[in-house]
């Protein structure tokens, strides 16, 4: 992305850098892209001063789980609506998930996908590519070749993968390139046709239940063959108590295990399914109240690393169907600090500064990506947030193409008013540019 040649100074505003454990009142100096000064800073001659005053600064939100939907059929989204979302909702780096039409399987595509980042100029673009050719399971994709073109990590994300021999070859070969394998854990034999945590309120509604055991059985698999293999695993929206305590039972292990939640795992049950609205069908499934207390305890303790958003968009022609017939997947990249500020912040189970270490300097580090933090010469990805202002969620307000949102309707609090992408401005005064 080109660097902005202008220099700005953001005044007064409280600063949050978790990466540099960073909590105090004061400006930035960005120039030339990059972060110049941070604390007390003399205006430069000629800087454009932009006041913070009540707002907070802090890093570029890191989405490690996004879905682009291009190449694909349209209307989902396309690289452009789905990064000027991502800005919308304060990320400024987001991976774009391998399960497209037709998959990013290839060195090529994976290019391709970082070239159409770079030419949608929004939200810097890192490519997760496919583990599995066409994601079907059953020859490896070219793991050097696909790393050299940028590939951040390899997942079949929407499937998992099928067998133990699989996650064995799949850790062994990623190891080589240094990037993790994500895996999509759901044991296809025990979720098979479900479309609904299985549970009582499944039952009540007589949906066809996918149990919580589809998804510990294959957490339970992966972390036996990451042993084995010292291969490096990392774990995409986690669900289920029982999720957790493998990835305990890993960590407490020092293996190579890493994991991520979403923001409706983390504030959602399955109660939402009583209206049969298909913004809350989604895969994995939203849990009872018991998994979403295990999922905060986790994020808390730090089994749990970061959260992703999983912003999956679908065609509203493709969601107005009938509940078993809708596919998997809400959008949440414009909403994540919103609904997790007001639920978990104000809710008091995080910090302001623990959320955002949570969207921007750990989720940066379990990718290894070059982002997440206001460091002297880091590119200046930067949000202006307001904490305090309140707003109500509008789906036909919010930039992603897919109309899925499952907060649809909320009053929530915490506000992204500006985005600065390599000292660019992508957002201000609460308008995506
Ligand atoms: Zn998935």
């Amino acid at each position: 992305m080109p660097e902005h040649r202008h220099t700005i100074l953001i005044t007064g505003a409280r600063i949050i850098d978790p990466s540099n454990s960073v909590d105090k009142t004061g400006d930035i100096l960005i120039e030339n892209g990059r972060i110049a000064a941070l604390g007390r800073v003399k205006a430069a001659r000629g800087a454009e001063v932009v006041s913070g005053k009540g707002l907070v600064a802090a890093p570029g939100f890191v989405d490690i789980h996004t879905h682009l939907r291009e190449p694909g059929p349209a209307g989902g989204e396309t690289v452009l609506s789905g990064t000027k979302a991502a800005v919308n909702g304060g990320y400024t780096s987001v991976c774009s998930m391998p399960n497209t039409t037709p998959a990013v399987d290839s060195p090529e595509r994976v290019a391709y996908q970082k070239l159409l980042g770079g030419r949608a100029g929004y939200a810097r673009v890192y490519p997760v590519c496919a583990v599995t050719l066409d994601r079907a399971g059953e020859a490896l994709v070219e793991m050097a070749a696909c790393a050299a073109e940028g590939a951040v990590a390899f997942s079949d994300d929407g499937a998992c993968l099928p067998t133990a021999k699989m996650v064995s070859k799949a850790l062994l070969y990623a190891k080589v390139t240094g990037l993790p394998v994500i895996e999509h854990a759901e044991d296809a034999s025990l979720a098979a046709s479900g479309v609904a945590h299985k549970g009582a309120r499944s039952a009540v509604l007589g949906l066809t239940g996918i149990p919580a055991s589809s998804e510990d059985v294959i957490i339970a698999r992966d972390v036996i063959i990451a042993r084995e293999t010292g291969g490096r695993l990392h774990i995409a929206h986690v669900s289920t108590s029982g999720a957790v305590e493998f990835i305990a039972g890993a960590k407490s292990r020092k293996l190579a295990v890493t994991a991520e939640v979403t923001p409706h795992h983390l504030i959602l049950d399955d109660s939402g399914l009583e209206s049969f609205h298909t913004s809350f069908k989604v895969k994995p499934p939203l849990r009872s109240k018991d998994h979403i207390q295990a999922l905060r305890k986790a994020l808390v303790d730090g089994t749990i690393d970061c959260i992703a958003t999983d912003h999956a968009p679908h065609r509203t022609e493709d969601k107005e169907v009938e509940f078993d017939y809708a596919p998997f997947g809400v959008t949440g990249i414009e909403t994540a600090f919103a609904v997790l500020n007001t639920e978990l912040v104000e809710g008091g189970v995080l910090s302001l500064k623990r959320l955002i270490d949570l969207m921007s300097a750990r989720p940066a580090r379990v990718l290894n990506l070059p982002a997440g933090t206001l460091s002297i010469g880091a590119p200046a990805d930067v949000v202006l947030l307001d904490p305090k202002k309140t707003w109500l969620v509008d789906d036909d307000k919010l930039l992603s193409a897919g109309k899925n949102c499952p907060f649809e309707g909320w009053r929530v609090k915490g506000a992204v008013t500006h985005v600065l992408i390599g000292g660019q401005w992508k957002k201000r005064d609460g308008r995506v540019l």
